[in-house]
């Protein structure tokens, strides 16, 4: 019998400990919600915003030719689908941004996107777990990768917030980067609050010791397994706990609250669209 092979990256593997019908879905039927939230489109406009910088600096622009960029990128924000108000603050952190890290000890390595064979240039991809019948592989992309004092590598995630609250260093996503990437890690916060402050622009070093890097691998070994036994048995258990989030209720709620099957096609017809590809987030 062939090995099952499962495939999984931190998103996926915590939306199966918060609720399993979340993991099924998302991952395995990949849906999405046709509308995107707000903070979702800030999020994304900031990523984009920021990877561009990062790129050009990593191709080497003079000063003249970033001054030009900073311009092209604070035109492009202004000129997004946004609202004219959350456009402006986007483009005022920008601008704020890249004042604030001038000079900042920082050589990108590699930045988010795809290289011309069409493989993303911040991912990895290694075997977490095997058995006489399966394959576990995660997978992970961070935003940027890059030598920071002492020359020393990171991989980086720019986090956009509405109010300054620090992530959980031992989260899956930061301790599977740290583990696939074999280096320690920074968060970029970036805080959209009207006026700056001092924790409006920071990071936060992410270095757990080799011993809990092992203490997470064999904690998450037991989830994936979990995991493979849910999808040969065709069973996901919905968890009500996990329905409101930090960031509002689960978007799947509106399927989870259907009583019969025609309600939740049609929430799902109406409301949602199917991914073309299953979502990854490495390729
Ligand atoms: S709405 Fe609740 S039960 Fe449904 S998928 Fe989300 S967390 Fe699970």
């Amino acid at each position: 019998m062939e090995p099952i092979i499962l495939t999984i990256n931190s998103h996926q593997l915590t939306d199966y400990q918060a609720c399993e019908e979340k993991y099924r879905l998302g991952t395995i039927d990949s849906l999405e919600a046709k509308k995107t939230k707000l903070a979702l489109t800030k999020g994304t406009l900031w990523h984009l915003a920021m990877a561009r910088w990062y790129q050009a600096r990593l191709e080497g622009y003079t000063k003249e030719r970033l001054l030009k960029l900073k311009v092209d990128i604070g035109s492009s924000i202004l000129a997004s689908e946004l609202e004219m108000e959350v456009a402006s603050l986007i483009y005022k952190r920008f601008m704020e941004y890249c004042n604030h890290w001038e000079g900042e000890q920082l050589t990108p390595i590699a930045v988010e996107g795809l290289d011309e064979n069409g493989r993303d240039r911040t991912g990895f991809s290694k075997l977490f777990d095997s058995g006489p019948n399966y394959r576990v592989i995660f997978e992970g992309k961070p935003d940027l990768i890059a030598t920071c004092e002492n020359n020393k590598k990171y991989w980086i995630d720019h986090k956009s917030q509405s109010r300054a609250s620090d992530h959980y260093s031992y989260s899956n996503q930061f301790i599977a980067y740290t583990w696939g990437m074999g280096m320690p890690g920074k968060i970029n916060y970036t805080v959209f609050v009207k006026n700056a402050n001092d924790k409006t622009y920071r990071r936060q070093i992410v270095a757990p010791d080799q011993k809990q890097i092992e203490q997470w691998v064999e904690r998450t070994k037991i989830w994936t397994r979990r995991i493979i036994k849910s999808l040969l048995e065709d069973s996901f258990v919905h968890n009500p706990a996990s329905c409101e989030t930090r960031y509002g209720m689960c978007f799947f709620n509106d399927i989870c609250k259907q009583t019969n099957e025609n309600g939740r096609d049609w929430v799902i017809k109406s409301s949602f669209k199917k991914r073309e590809e299953r979502y990854s987030s490495w390729k």
